[in-house]
Protein backbone atom coordinates (compact mmCIF):
# COMPACT_ATOMS: atom_id res chain seq x y z
CA UNK A 1 0.00 0.00 0.00
CA UNK A 2 1.09 3.81 -0.68
CA UNK A 3 3.90 4.21 1.32
CA UNK A 4 4.12 1.46 3.48
CA UNK A 5 7.56 -0.13 4.29
CA UNK A 6 7.65 -4.01 2.30
CA UNK A 7 11.12 -5.92 3.05
CA UNK A 8 11.91 -8.20 0.71
CA UNK A 9 12.72 -11.93 2.83
CA UNK A 10 16.33 -11.69 1.51
CA UNK A 11 17.02 -8.50 3.20
CA UNK A 12 15.29 -8.94 6.41
CA UNK A 13 17.67 -12.12 6.61
CA UNK A 14 20.71 -10.38 5.74
CA UNK A 15 22.69 -8.34 8.51
CA UNK A 16 22.58 -4.86 7.52
CA UNK A 17 26.69 -3.98 8.28
CA UNK A 18 27.44 -8.05 7.34
CA UNK A 19 30.96 -8.77 9.21
CA UNK A 20 33.03 -10.84 6.58
CA UNK A 21 32.52 -14.52 7.54
CA UNK A 22 36.15 -15.25 9.13
CA UNK A 23 37.80 -18.79 10.54
CA UNK A 24 37.43 -16.54 14.20
CA UNK A 25 33.56 -16.78 13.81
CA UNK A 26 33.66 -20.55 13.02
CA UNK A 27 35.68 -20.81 16.35
CA UNK A 28 33.27 -18.33 18.23
CA UNK A 29 30.61 -20.83 17.04
CA UNK A 30 32.41 -24.07 17.92
CA UNK A 31 32.81 -22.39 21.39
CA UNK A 32 29.08 -21.40 21.81
CA UNK A 33 28.24 -24.78 20.93
CA UNK A 34 29.86 -26.21 23.54
CA UNK A 35 28.36 -23.99 26.59
CA UNK A 36 25.86 -25.67 28.18
CA UNK A 37 22.12 -26.29 26.61
CA UNK A 38 20.54 -23.93 28.72
CA UNK A 39 22.83 -21.36 28.04
CA UNK A 40 22.85 -21.23 24.83
CA UNK A 41 18.96 -21.37 24.27
CA UNK A 42 19.22 -18.09 26.75
CA UNK A 43 21.66 -16.97 24.39
CA UNK A 44 19.25 -17.68 21.11
CA UNK A 45 16.33 -15.44 22.93
CA UNK A 46 18.78 -12.59 22.23
CA UNK A 47 19.10 -13.33 18.54
CA UNK A 48 18.44 -11.35 15.62
CA UNK A 49 16.41 -12.75 12.44
CA UNK A 50 19.09 -12.97 10.30
CA UNK A 51 21.64 -14.64 13.28
CA UNK A 52 18.11 -17.04 13.95
CA UNK A 53 17.79 -17.96 10.99
CA UNK A 54 21.96 -18.78 9.81
CA UNK A 55 21.28 -21.38 13.07
CA UNK A 56 18.15 -22.83 11.44
CA UNK A 57 20.44 -24.30 8.96
CA UNK A 58 23.97 -24.85 10.95
CA UNK A 59 23.43 -25.49 14.74
CA UNK A 60 22.29 -28.62 16.26
CA UNK A 61 19.83 -25.92 17.88
CA UNK A 62 17.69 -25.70 14.48
CA UNK A 63 13.86 -26.38 16.22
CA UNK A 64 14.78 -23.76 18.92
CA UNK A 65 16.58 -21.24 16.49
CA UNK A 66 13.54 -21.98 14.24
CA UNK A 67 10.62 -22.02 16.76
CA UNK A 68 12.51 -18.49 17.64
CA UNK A 69 12.81 -17.26 14.16
CA UNK A 70 9.22 -17.95 13.09
CA UNK A 71 7.41 -16.42 15.90
CA UNK A 72 9.52 -13.30 16.00
CA UNK A 73 6.75 -10.92 17.69
CA UNK A 74 7.04 -7.83 15.42
CA UNK A 75 7.43 -9.28 12.38
CA UNK A 76 4.91 -9.87 9.71
CA UNK A 77 4.63 -11.56 6.40
CA UNK A 78 2.53 -10.08 3.95
CA UNK A 79 -0.68 -11.95 1.71
CA UNK A 80 -2.80 -10.23 -0.80
CA UNK A 81 -6.99 -10.82 0.61
CA UNK A 82 -7.68 -11.20 -2.86
CA UNK A 83 -5.52 -13.79 -3.60
CA UNK A 84 -7.20 -15.96 -0.30
CA UNK A 85 -10.55 -14.50 -1.68
CA UNK A 86 -9.96 -16.26 -5.13
CA UNK A 87 -9.56 -19.48 -3.79
CA UNK A 88 -5.86 -19.24 -2.80
CA UNK A 89 -4.39 -21.50 -5.34
CA UNK A 90 -0.99 -21.90 -6.05
CA UNK A 91 -0.85 -20.55 -9.83
CA UNK A 92 -2.25 -16.61 -8.60
CA UNK A 93 0.65 -16.74 -6.25
CA UNK A 94 4.83 -16.15 -6.97
CA UNK A 95 5.38 -16.89 -2.84
CA UNK A 96 6.80 -20.10 -1.99
CA UNK A 97 4.03 -22.47 -0.57
CA UNK A 98 6.00 -24.68 1.50
CA UNK A 99 7.65 -21.14 3.40
CA UNK A 100 3.57 -20.30 3.76
CA UNK A 101 3.30 -23.25 5.90
CA UNK A 102 5.66 -22.10 8.64
CA UNK A 103 4.20 -18.67 8.70
CA UNK A 104 2.87 -17.79 12.24
CA UNK A 105 2.28 -13.90 11.72
CA UNK A 106 0.39 -12.75 9.00
CA UNK A 107 -0.32 -9.67 7.62
CA UNK A 108 -3.02 -9.47 4.98
CA UNK A 109 -3.67 -6.46 2.93
CA UNK A 110 -7.37 -5.68 2.42
CA UNK A 111 -7.77 -3.53 -0.60
CA UNK A 112 -11.25 -1.93 -2.24
CA UNK A 113 -11.50 -5.17 -4.89
CA UNK A 114 -12.13 -7.42 -1.11
CA UNK A 115 -15.18 -4.70 -0.59
CA UNK A 116 -16.67 -5.29 -3.66
CA UNK A 117 -16.31 -8.69 -3.25
CA UNK A 118 -18.59 -9.56 -0.38
CA UNK A 119 -20.52 -6.57 0.21
CA UNK A 120 -23.98 -5.80 -1.14
CA UNK A 121 -25.18 -2.32 -0.77
CA UNK A 122 -28.24 -1.31 -2.45
CA UNK A 123 -28.86 1.94 -0.54
CA UNK A 124 -28.20 3.55 2.87
CA UNK A 125 -30.17 1.11 4.59
CA UNK A 126 -30.09 -1.79 1.93
CA UNK A 127 -26.59 -3.34 2.78
CA UNK A 128 -25.36 -7.05 3.28
CA UNK A 129 -22.42 -9.32 3.44
CA UNK A 130 -22.05 -12.33 0.72
CA UNK A 131 -21.00 -15.01 3.56
CA UNK A 132 -21.04 -17.67 0.51
CA UNK A 133 -17.43 -15.79 -0.55
CA UNK A 134 -16.73 -15.58 2.95
CA UNK A 135 -15.81 -19.01 3.51
CA UNK A 136 -13.58 -19.69 0.61
CA UNK A 137 -11.43 -16.93 2.19
CA UNK A 138 -11.10 -18.84 5.63
CA UNK A 139 -10.43 -22.26 4.26
CA UNK A 140 -8.10 -21.18 1.78
CA UNK A 141 -6.17 -19.23 4.53
CA UNK A 142 -6.63 -22.56 6.83
CA UNK A 143 -5.42 -24.76 4.25
CA UNK A 144 -2.43 -21.70 3.23
CA UNK A 145 -1.24 -20.93 7.10
CA UNK A 146 -1.89 -24.26 8.80
CA UNK A 147 0.31 -22.84 11.65
CA UNK A 148 -0.65 -19.14 11.93
CA UNK A 149 -1.22 -17.68 15.03
CA UNK A 150 -1.50 -13.80 14.45
CA UNK A 151 -3.52 -11.80 11.92
CA UNK A 152 -3.28 -8.24 11.08
CA UNK A 153 -5.63 -6.80 8.60
CA UNK A 154 -4.21 -3.73 6.91
CA UNK A 155 -6.70 -1.78 5.47
CA UNK A 156 -5.11 1.89 4.90
CA UNK A 157 -7.92 3.22 2.39
CA UNK A 158 -11.50 5.37 3.48
CA UNK A 159 -14.26 3.69 2.85
CA UNK A 160 -18.36 3.94 3.38
CA UNK A 161 -19.57 2.70 6.69
CA UNK A 162 -23.32 2.40 7.59
CA UNK A 163 -22.73 2.08 11.35
CA UNK A 164 -20.52 4.50 13.21
CA UNK A 165 -17.51 2.22 13.93
CA UNK A 166 -13.54 2.86 13.57
CA UNK A 167 -13.18 -0.68 11.31
CA UNK A 168 -15.54 -0.89 8.38
CA UNK A 169 -18.43 -3.27 8.70
CA UNK A 170 -17.39 -5.59 5.94
CA UNK A 171 -13.88 -6.15 7.42
CA UNK A 172 -15.77 -6.91 10.93
CA UNK A 173 -17.71 -9.81 8.77
CA UNK A 174 -15.12 -11.51 7.53
CA UNK A 175 -13.42 -11.44 11.43
CA UNK A 176 -16.34 -12.43 13.28
CA UNK A 177 -16.71 -15.45 11.50
CA UNK A 178 -13.23 -17.02 10.97
CA UNK A 179 -13.69 -20.71 12.39
CA UNK A 180 -10.37 -21.13 13.54
CA UNK A 181 -8.37 -20.01 16.74
CA UNK A 182 -6.38 -16.77 15.72
CA UNK A 183 -5.41 -13.29 17.74
CA UNK A 184 -7.00 -11.28 14.73
CA UNK A 185 -6.64 -7.51 14.66
CA UNK A 186 -7.59 -4.68 12.41
CA UNK A 187 -5.15 -1.50 11.50
CA UNK A 188 -7.72 1.16 10.00
CA UNK A 189 -7.27 4.37 8.63
CA UNK A 190 -9.21 6.56 11.21
CA UNK A 191 -10.43 10.42 10.44
CA UNK A 192 -10.47 12.37 13.81
CA UNK A 193 -13.81 13.96 14.42
CA UNK A 194 -15.20 12.41 11.41
CA UNK A 195 -19.20 10.98 11.56
CA UNK A 196 -21.11 8.59 9.46
CA UNK A 197 -22.15 11.07 6.76
CA UNK A 198 -20.68 11.55 3.52
CA UNK A 199 -17.34 13.37 2.70
CA UNK A 200 -18.08 17.47 2.12
CA UNK A 201 -14.59 18.67 2.43
CA UNK A 202 -11.40 17.55 0.60
CA UNK A 203 -9.59 15.80 3.49
CA UNK A 204 -6.75 16.94 5.57
CA UNK A 205 -3.56 14.60 5.80
CA UNK A 206 -2.89 15.23 9.84
CA UNK A 207 -6.31 14.42 10.83
CA UNK A 208 -5.42 10.71 9.67
CA UNK A 209 -3.82 8.16 12.14
CA UNK A 210 -3.56 4.45 11.76
CA UNK A 211 -4.88 2.71 14.62
CA UNK A 212 -4.77 -1.28 15.90
CA UNK A 213 -8.15 -2.36 16.80
CA UNK A 214 -9.16 -6.15 18.28
CA UNK A 215 -12.60 -7.31 18.64
CA UNK A 216 -13.36 -7.39 22.10
CA UNK A 217 -16.31 -10.29 22.87
CA UNK A 218 -18.96 -8.19 23.40
CA UNK A 219 -18.95 -7.19 19.59
CA UNK A 220 -17.05 -3.58 20.12
CA UNK A 221 -13.61 -2.96 18.59
CA UNK A 222 -10.82 -2.17 21.32
CA UNK A 223 -8.15 -0.13 20.42
CA UNK A 224 -4.70 -1.61 21.18
CA UNK A 225 -2.26 1.22 19.87
CA UNK A 226 -3.23 4.66 19.87
CA UNK A 227 -0.71 5.56 17.33
CA UNK A 228 0.81 3.62 14.56
CA UNK A 229 0.94 0.10 14.96
CA UNK A 230 5.77 -0.92 14.75
CA UNK A 231 6.15 -4.26 12.67
CA UNK A 232 8.03 -5.24 10.23
CA UNK A 233 6.25 -6.29 6.91
CA UNK A 234 8.12 -8.92 5.19
CA UNK A 235 7.15 -10.24 1.61
CA UNK A 236 8.06 -14.02 1.50
CA UNK A 237 10.72 -15.45 -0.54
CA UNK A 238 9.24 -16.29 -4.05
CA UNK A 239 8.67 -19.92 -5.57
CA UNK A 240 11.07 -21.72 -8.11
CA UNK A 241 9.78 -20.36 -11.35
CA UNK A 242 10.61 -22.98 -13.92
CA UNK A 243 9.02 -23.65 -17.20
CA UNK A 244 7.96 -21.73 -19.37
CA UNK A 245 4.80 -20.13 -17.15
CA UNK A 246 7.16 -19.66 -14.34
CA UNK A 247 9.79 -17.96 -17.06
CA UNK A 248 6.44 -15.91 -17.94
CA UNK A 249 5.37 -15.01 -14.34
CA UNK A 250 8.98 -14.84 -13.05
CA UNK A 251 9.37 -11.62 -15.33
CA UNK A 252 6.24 -10.62 -13.72
CA UNK A 253 6.86 -10.37 -10.67
CA UNK A 254 10.11 -9.32 -10.46
CA UNK A 255 8.58 -6.26 -12.48
CA UNK A 256 6.54 -5.98 -9.62
CA UNK A 257 9.47 -6.09 -7.18
CA UNK A 258 11.21 -3.08 -9.13
CA UNK A 259 8.09 -1.36 -9.00
CA UNK A 260 8.10 -1.19 -5.33
CA UNK A 261 11.29 -0.11 -5.11
CA UNK A 262 10.83 2.35 -7.62
CA UNK A 263 8.16 3.83 -5.31
CA UNK A 264 10.54 3.65 -2.13
CA UNK A 265 13.15 5.28 -3.70
CA UNK A 266 10.65 8.66 -3.92
CA UNK A 267 9.47 7.56 -0.07
CA UNK A 268 13.44 7.59 0.86
CA UNK A 269 14.44 11.04 -1.49
CA UNK A 270 11.22 13.15 0.17
CA UNK A 271 12.03 11.75 4.15
CA UNK A 272 16.10 12.16 3.09
CA UNK A 273 15.67 15.96 2.20
CA UNK A 274 14.08 16.07 5.59
CA UNK A 275 16.66 14.94 7.59
CA UNK A 276 18.93 16.60 5.71
CA UNK A 277 17.69 20.09 7.43
CA UNK A 278 16.08 19.03 10.23
CA UNK A 279 18.66 16.02 11.82
CA UNK A 280 21.62 18.16 13.21
CA UNK A 281 22.10 20.13 16.25
CA UNK A 282 20.98 23.72 14.25
CA UNK A 283 17.98 22.89 12.19
CA UNK A 284 17.28 24.72 8.45
CA UNK A 285 14.51 25.92 7.36
CA UNK A 286 13.90 25.51 4.04
CA UNK A 287 11.62 26.40 1.33
CA UNK A 288 10.01 23.57 -0.94
CA UNK A 289 12.24 22.39 -4.03
CA UNK A 290 9.16 21.86 -6.22
CA UNK A 291 9.01 24.58 -8.92
CA UNK A 292 6.44 27.22 -8.54
CA UNK A 293 5.57 25.86 -4.79
CA UNK A 294 6.24 28.68 -1.86
CA UNK A 295 5.92 26.50 0.76
CA UNK A 296 8.50 27.06 3.98
CA UNK A 297 8.90 24.55 6.14
CA UNK A 298 10.05 25.34 9.93
CA UNK A 299 10.08 22.20 11.38
CA UNK A 300 10.89 18.26 10.70
CA UNK A 301 8.59 16.28 9.48
CA UNK A 302 6.43 19.42 7.55
CA UNK A 303 7.86 19.04 4.31
CA UNK A 304 6.99 15.24 4.18
CA UNK A 305 3.19 16.17 4.85
CA UNK A 306 3.52 18.99 2.47
CA UNK A 307 5.23 16.60 -0.31
CA UNK A 308 2.33 14.02 0.47
CA UNK A 309 -0.45 16.30 -0.02
CA UNK A 310 0.62 19.02 -2.44
CA UNK A 311 2.66 17.32 -4.44
CA UNK A 312 1.23 13.41 -4.59
CA UNK A 313 -0.35 13.63 -7.91
CA UNK A 314 2.96 15.09 -9.93
CA UNK A 315 4.80 12.17 -7.76
CA UNK A 316 2.36 9.25 -9.18
CA UNK A 317 2.56 10.36 -12.29
CA UNK A 318 6.18 11.58 -13.41
CA UNK A 319 8.85 9.20 -13.55
CA UNK A 320 11.25 9.33 -10.51
CA UNK A 321 13.77 10.86 -12.50
CA UNK A 322 12.04 14.04 -13.58
CA UNK A 323 10.17 14.58 -10.59
CA UNK A 324 13.22 13.74 -7.77
CA UNK A 325 15.43 16.37 -9.64
CA UNK A 326 14.56 19.15 -7.56
CA UNK A 327 14.37 16.99 -4.09
CA UNK A 328 17.76 15.46 -5.07
CA UNK A 329 19.70 18.29 -6.27
CA UNK A 330 18.80 20.26 -2.55
CA UNK A 331 21.03 16.99 -0.85
CA UNK A 332 24.56 16.90 -0.49
CA UNK A 333 26.39 15.50 -3.28
CA UNK A 334 27.18 11.89 -1.38
CA UNK A 335 23.61 11.55 -1.36
CA UNK A 336 22.99 12.50 -4.96
CA UNK A 337 25.61 9.94 -6.03
CA UNK A 338 23.53 7.30 -3.67
CA UNK A 339 20.05 8.03 -4.84
CA UNK A 340 21.73 8.07 -8.93
CA UNK A 341 23.19 4.62 -8.56
CA UNK A 342 19.99 3.28 -6.99
CA UNK A 343 18.10 4.31 -9.47
CA UNK A 344 19.84 3.26 -12.20
CA UNK A 345 19.87 -0.37 -10.83
CA UNK A 346 16.14 0.02 -10.76
CA UNK A 347 16.10 1.39 -14.20
CA UNK A 348 18.37 -1.41 -15.12
CA UNK A 349 16.67 -3.91 -13.46
CA UNK A 350 13.47 -2.91 -15.32
CA UNK A 351 14.66 -2.32 -19.08
CA UNK A 352 16.35 -6.34 -18.29
CA UNK A 353 12.70 -7.74 -17.44
CA UNK A 354 11.11 -6.03 -20.25
CA UNK A 355 13.84 -7.30 -22.89
CA UNK A 356 13.32 -10.59 -21.35
CA UNK A 357 8.98 -10.03 -22.27
CA UNK A 358 10.05 -8.63 -25.62
CA UNK A 359 11.92 -11.74 -26.48
CA UNK A 360 8.88 -14.04 -25.58
CA UNK A 361 6.79 -11.63 -27.47
CA UNK A 362 8.59 -11.65 -30.56
CA UNK A 363 8.96 -15.31 -30.73
CA UNK A 364 5.23 -15.67 -30.45
CA UNK A 365 4.63 -13.30 -33.30
CA UNK A 366 7.25 -14.69 -35.12
CA UNK A 367 5.97 -15.25 -39.11
CA UNK A 368 4.35 -18.68 -39.69
CA UNK A 369 3.24 -19.10 -36.00
CA UNK A 370 5.53 -22.35 -35.52
CA UNK A 371 7.00 -21.05 -32.79
CA UNK A 372 3.59 -19.37 -30.91
CA UNK A 373 2.59 -22.59 -31.59
CA UNK A 374 5.23 -24.75 -29.65
CA UNK A 375 4.71 -21.98 -26.65
CA UNK A 376 1.47 -22.25 -26.50
CA UNK A 377 1.63 -25.81 -26.17
CA UNK A 378 4.20 -25.85 -23.92
CA UNK A 379 2.50 -23.38 -22.11
CA UNK A 380 -1.07 -25.09 -21.58
CA UNK A 381 0.80 -28.79 -21.20
CA UNK A 382 2.58 -27.04 -17.81
CA UNK A 383 -0.34 -25.51 -17.05
CA UNK A 384 -2.26 -29.07 -16.97
CA UNK A 385 0.57 -31.14 -14.98
CA UNK A 386 2.59 -28.78 -12.74
CA UNK A 387 0.82 -28.05 -9.78
CA UNK A 388 2.90 -24.85 -8.72
CA UNK A 389 0.68 -23.30 -11.15
CA UNK A 390 -2.52 -24.90 -10.32
CA UNK A 391 -5.40 -22.49 -10.57
CA UNK A 392 -8.20 -24.92 -9.66
CA UNK A 393 -9.93 -24.26 -13.07
CA UNK A 394 -10.03 -26.18 -16.34
CA UNK A 395 -6.84 -24.82 -18.58
CA UNK A 396 -8.52 -23.60 -20.59
CA UNK A 397 -9.91 -21.15 -18.20
CA UNK A 398 -7.31 -20.83 -16.51
CA UNK A 399 -6.81 -16.83 -15.84
CA UNK A 400 -2.67 -17.25 -16.53
CA UNK A 401 -3.46 -18.74 -20.40
CA UNK A 402 -5.72 -15.53 -20.69
CA UNK A 403 -3.00 -13.06 -18.97
CA UNK A 404 -0.27 -14.85 -21.46
CA UNK A 405 -2.10 -14.57 -24.69
CA UNK A 406 -3.58 -11.12 -23.94
CA UNK A 407 0.16 -10.03 -22.89
CA UNK A 408 1.46 -11.97 -26.18
CA UNK A 409 -1.28 -10.50 -28.53
CA UNK A 410 0.59 -7.80 -30.92
CA UNK A 411 -2.29 -4.98 -29.83
CA UNK A 412 -0.66 -5.27 -26.54
CA UNK A 413 0.31 -1.76 -25.22
CA UNK A 414 0.98 -2.60 -21.93
CA UNK A 415 4.95 -2.29 -22.30
ZN1 LIG B 1 5.59 22.33 -2.53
Amino acid sequence: MDGEERIPFHSYITYEDAPPYTSSQAALLSRFTQLPTELQLRVLDFCSAPTLYRMMHISMLRNEAAKRFWSQPDTYYLVHARWLFSGGHAGYTCYDLSFMAYVQNVEIEYDPFCDNRIARVRGDDDYGVDYDKVRPFWRAFRTRFPRAKRVVFNKNWESWTPYDEPVAWTLKAIIETCPIDLEISAFALIEKSSGRGRRTVRPVAKNWHRVLFRLADDGRWREVTSSNFDRKTVLMPPKRFHGLVGEFKGILHRRDMIDLRKEGLRAIAIEALDRHYFWKEDPEPFHCPARGCHAYFEKAGQWTQHAAEAHMGDMLEAPPEILLRPVLQSLPRALQQDFEERKNNVIEGFEAEKGKLKKLFSDWNEEGGKKQRELERGFIHQLDNDEAWNTGVHVYNSALLREFRDMMDPRWAGY
